[in-house]
């Protein structure tokens, strides 16, 4: 698999049955699968259920399992969720109807050092954690996908909720349809480097203990989203577009090389709903936005609607056309193109990640700010 096709989603790693293959990060951060050919035996299996080298036989598969797709503006009617969420907090109700079967959820949680991994919700107050979007690829694991399939066999109800090269990872592993599986999926410009992450925080926050992290806090309003930490020593809140890690991301350095050339942006998807910002539809509807997050949902099976269909008194919405959420959300099919001065970045993050995040992550409108500013000093 070429270095820039590989998403990281670990369905080869958790199905070599030959302890074959682990996990190594490369310079940039991002975890790669390496074959022990001493242990290989080569019966072909990691390619079988690799997702993006089986793409495309699958688009029949992919076309029937969406069944229904339908679109919607939505938001929680639960106003402390959905402080808590990064959007409108679709994932907890959805969560909660499979806790409420006896089920388990799966999802993403910070550890004790703010790297992303995945983690089971048994009860509603485990759900917490996993809300809120992190922004830096969860670690790669070889027994996730393993534990889900266990559960399923069992008949126990499964949410698994991921990146959509997550889902389709966990679905190629499967190989078997289950009826008590659920699946969500996000819209992603692309997934950013935990190293990246980690130096951000050693540079910046490196003499503190970090208590807690919110990429979108919505005090100033969701739209406008701020960046949040709270340390041992101070809290510390700025608007997410000013942030320099998460410019590092809207620059696209820090993100993953398959998200340039990702395949699974599409509107036909193995998941059961695809979840994002509800961008752009949202001026169209001020009826239901307060500014303390909404989301755009894609109810793409069946399964999906009628598991929607129970939540009517969890959740505000408003049908729309997926065109409509396509136009305010390019990212749902589209790819992000990679900006210039990636190599120079990495380069410079390695050995000053202060001047790396300080000079080159500067936003774009300070840039600007500052030209205007050297063009006046010239006049004056
Ligand atoms: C890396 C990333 C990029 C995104 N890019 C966009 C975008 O360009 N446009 C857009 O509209 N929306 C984007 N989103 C999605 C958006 O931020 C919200 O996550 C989504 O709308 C769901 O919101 P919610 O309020 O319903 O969920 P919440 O209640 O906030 O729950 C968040 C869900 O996301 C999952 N999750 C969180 N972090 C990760 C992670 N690192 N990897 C896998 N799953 C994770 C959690 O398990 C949980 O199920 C992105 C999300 C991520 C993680
Ligand atoms: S070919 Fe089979 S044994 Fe070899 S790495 Fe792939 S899954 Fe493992
Ligand atoms: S299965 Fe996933 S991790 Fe393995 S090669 Fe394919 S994309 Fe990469
Ligand atoms: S763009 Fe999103 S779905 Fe595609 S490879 Fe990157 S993280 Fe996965």
């Amino acid at each position: 698999m070429a270095h820039d096709r590989c998403t990281g989603c670990a369905a080869c790693f958790s199905a070599c049955a030959h302890r074959a293959i682990s996990m190594k990060y490369d310079n940039e951060g991002f975890e790669y699968p390496y074959i022990d050919t001493s242990r290989c035996v080569d019966c072909g299996l990691c390619q079988i259920v690799c997702p993006v080298i089986q793409y495309s036989n699958k688009n029949e598969l992919r076309n029937d399992f969406c069944d229904i797709q339908r679109g919607y503006a939505a938001r929680n009617v639960n106003i402390q969720q959905r402080e808590i969420s990064s959007s409108g907090s679709i994932f907890p109700p959805i969560a909660e109807w499979i806790i409420d079967k006896g089920g388990v959820v799966i999802g993403t949680a910070f550890d004790d050092s703010f790297n992303a991994k995945h983690q089971v919700a048994r009860t509603k107050d485990d759900i917490v954690s996993l809300q809120g979007s992190k922004y830096l690829q969860c670690k790669a694991d070889n027994t996730t996908f393993k534990f889900i399939r266990d559960e399923l066999r069992t008949g126990k109800y499964v949410l698994y909720s991921g990146m959509a090269c997550q889902v389709e990872g966990l679905k190629s592993f499967l190989r078997t349809d289950y009826d008590n599986l659920y699946t969500i999926d996000l819209v992603c410009m692309g997934i950013p480097s935990p190293m990246v992450w980690q130096k951000y925080l050693r540079t910046f926050f490196g003499n503190e203990h970090i208590l807690h992290v919110n990429f979108k806090e919505k005090s100033i309003g969701w739209d406008s989203f701020c960046f949040y930490i709270r340390t041992d020593k101070r809290e510390y809140k700025e608007r997410g577009m000013k942030n320099l890690y998460l410019q590092s991301m809207f620059k696209s350095w820090n993100m993953r090389p398959s998200c340039f050339r990702c395949p699974f942006k599409k509107r036909q998807r193995f998941s059961d709903f695809t979840l994002a910002d509800c961008w752009g539809v949202y001026k169209k509807i001020p009826e239901i936005n307060d500014n303390k997050g909404l989301s755009s949902v894609i109810v793409h099976s069946k399964k999906g609607y009628n598991l929607w269909q129970e939540l009517a008194n969890k959740i505000d919405f408003v049908e729309v056309d997926m065109d409509e959420i396509r136009a305010g959300n390019p990212y749902l099919v589209l790819n992000k193109q990679p900006i210039g001065n990636r190599e120079l970045f990495y380069k410079i993050l390695n050995e000053h990640p202060y001047k790396a995040f300080q000079k080159l992550c500067i936003p774009q409108e300070n840039n600007i700010q500052s030209i205007i500013k050297k063009i006046k000093r010239l006049f004056v």
